[in-house]
């Protein structure tokens, strides 16, 4: 007999399922869709134990006639599509027929909901396993439909979720960025029974933004409006130094259908340019609009990815209209050009005369950039001077070691007996204070700075409620962290090492740096991972001019640190270059060099 066999049927509803529903939030985001289809303009979301216990979401659609309520639970039962040309130009976000199919595979439904249509409402009752149940009920216009237990038939598949508070979070997410698409729509969403989110219906657009992101940054926001041929880009981008550390706030929609895309990711950032320091993303909300047509929603399963038939126009397009967002698409170019122009300046600087450069071409703009340049070149050509020969001497490295200075903003020079060392000022510094909030934190003494007015954070309030999560193991390291009420967080004490540097924009970026770090690591893992953050915040920065007396603070205190050889993110902090090495590159060869060479090569 052959091996080959047709699967039964509830197995191939159990593997075509997977394919739609990964988790919680894929259930979420598919019920959404319908509530949209069905012309909602007003969604409930209510989760408990990240949506894995339960899930309701309640829409003032067209309903369910009480007729189609046990097909659609059907695999391929859809009301959207009849014909072959339906699918070429789709409108609807449904279309397969295949979420309530799958979700009822996985999980237990319970749908209420009633048309205009009809005069009593219908409830269905689909159990795992069971025939779908049908019953009269009665209530406003509108569907609820109820999905419990998810994977409770398939503890594999429940085993892979990740943390109630990570669903949840994925969920929010999910929420969010449809939100920001469609403030004509009402969107409340309640976790465990607090509620979250709570946007009423036809807002502005900028108001939906602030309710969602907080008002500090909607008060940054500049529209974006932009047409080139069909593509037409709208939303908002936020003005530097409004930014996130990593690309959490950067919404993309196509046909106001969200989507991550590294190309218009990319694009964006590059509309920034010079603007953003390294490490900073840009915060945005952008709707590209352009011919159904050019795009294909069917590419995967959970519609997540939407292929742009032509992504280099469409990428240029949302560049394009970034620059002219800003009002002053020339002016952020001049910054572009006058940086690069800036930097071949002060290479070439060394071998032009100083009075050739002020006969340089006469416009402002140039004449400002050869000052900065010489006020730069300034700056390199004199090193923080060695003041005295004692100051600069410290005891490293097992002898005394002499502090030359500092070059570049950036690195040390000392000289060592063996011969030249060049330190990191910032890895060496991070290095210093890790170990010393970390000795802080094992002993449980962390110096801390009471702060005499706290600092507010405006966060989106996903961001503010992951970080009031973990504001216990914050407080170990210093850190007294509360929820100021809706996406407000009040610091009221910092780690002493941080206090000295603190500012409202370092605060935000080390929350985007520790909302990073995630929650799937041990607390051991994830306090030690906030300590190095913290350290990395706090130490001296590339590009902060130090004195002899500083410099020697930090080699002192890297002295007695236990890897000084790298930055607590194990980047090495310092380069060694020994003096015969020097002295080899330059062709210069000591006299016991030379013995040894002609002994070796038998040399009279
Ligand atoms: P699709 O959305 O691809 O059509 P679904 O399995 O998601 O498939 O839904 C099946 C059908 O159930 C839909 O086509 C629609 O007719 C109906 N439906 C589902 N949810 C709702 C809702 N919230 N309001 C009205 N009708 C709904
Ligand atoms: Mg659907």
């Amino acid at each position: 007999m052959g091996k080959v066999r047709i699967l039964a049927e509830d197995l191939v509803s159990l593997i075509s399922a997977g394919e739609v529903i990964e988790n919680p939030s894929s259930i979420v985001k598919e019920l959404i869709e319908n509530s949209l289809d069905a012309g909602a303009t007003m969604i409930d979301i209510a989760i408990n134990e990240g949506g894995i216990h339960s899930i309701v979401i309640s829409d003032n659609g067209s309903g369910i006639l009480r007729e189609d309520c046990p097909i659609c639970l059907l695999r391929h039962s859809t009301s959207k599509i009849n014909t072959k040309e339906d699918i070429e130009e789709i409108s609807t976000y449904g279309f397969r027929g295949e979420a309530l199919a799958s979700i009822s595979a996985v999980a237990d439904i319970k749908i209420t909901t009633q048309t205009e249509e009809e005069e009593t409402g219908s409830l269905l009752i689909a159990r795992f396993g069971e025939a779908p149940n049908v019953t009269e009920t009665s209530r406003a216009k509108g569907t609820t439909i109820e999905v419990t237990d998810l994977f409770k038939n398939i503890p594999a598949r429940r085993k892979h979720l990740a943390s109630e508070r990570v669903e949840s979070q994925r969920i929010q997410e999910v929420v969010m960025k449809q939100a920001a698409i469609l403030p004509e729509i009402g969107f409340r969403f309640q976790r465990d029974g607090n509620t979250i989110i709570d946007c009423p219906p036809n807002q502005s657009a900028s108001d939906r933004i602030a309710s969602l992101w907080g008002i500090d940054i909607a008060k940054s926001l500049v529209i974006v409006d932009y047409s080139s041929g069909n593509i037409k880009i709208s939303g908002f981008v936020a003005t530097p130094p409004v930014s996130r550390g990593n690309r959490s706030r950067e919404y993309f929609s196509i046909l106001k259908r969200p989507i991550t895309d590294e190309r218009l990711s990319q694009a964006v950032e590059s509309a920034y340019s010079t603007t953003l320091m390294k490490g900073q993303y840009p915060v945005c909300a952008l709707d590209i609009s352009m011919e159904l047509s050019k795009v294909d929603v069917n590419v995967h399963p959970t519609k997540r990815e939407v292929r742009i038939l032509d992504i280099d126009k469409v990428s240029d397009a949302v560049k394009e209209a970034v620059r002219k967002a800003f009002g002053k698409s020339d002016d952020v170019l001049e910054t572009v050009t006058l940086q690069a122009s800036l930097d071949e300046t002060i290479e070439t600087i060394s071998v032009e005369s100083i009075s050739e450069l002020s006969q340089a071409p006469s416009k402002q703009a140039h004449q400002k950039q050869i000052e900065s340049a010489l006020l730069v070149e300034q700056t390199i050509l004199a090193p923080s001077s060695v003041e005295g020969k004692e100051d600069s001497e410290v005891d490293f490295l097992g002898g005394v070691v002499k502090i030359i200075g500092q070059i570049h903003n950036l690195y040390i020079l000392i000289e060592t007996e063996e011969g030249l060392l060049i330190v990191d000022q910032h890895a060496a510094h991070e290095r210093v204070l890790y170990e010393q909030l970390r000795t802080e934190v094992t002993q449980d003494r962390v110096a801390v700075e009471e702060l005499l007015e706290p600092f507010i954070l405006s966060l989106s309030p996903k961001d503010a409620e992951q970080i009031v999560d973990v504001a216990d193991i914050l407080e170990s390291i210093g850190f007294t962290i509360t929820s100021f009420g809706g996406n407000e967080i009040s610091i009221s004490t910092l780690p002493e090492i941080l206090g000295r540097v603190a500012s409202e924009t370092e605060l935000l970026t080390l929350v985007d740096r520790i909302l990073d770090i995630g929650s799937k690591e041990s607390v051991d893992t994830f306090k030690d991972d906030l300590v190095k953050v913290t350290a990395c915040h706090s130490a001296v920065r590339a590009g902060q001019s130090l004195n002899t007396e500083e410099i020697r603070e930090i080699i002192t205190e890297l002295a007695t640190t236990k890897s000084k050889f790298n930055c607590c993110h194990g980047r090495p902090s310092m380069l060694r270059i020994r003096k015969e090495d020097i002295d080899r590159s330059v062709g210069r060869m000591g006299a016991a060099a030379i013995a040894r060479y002609k002994a070796r090569h038998r040399i009279e």
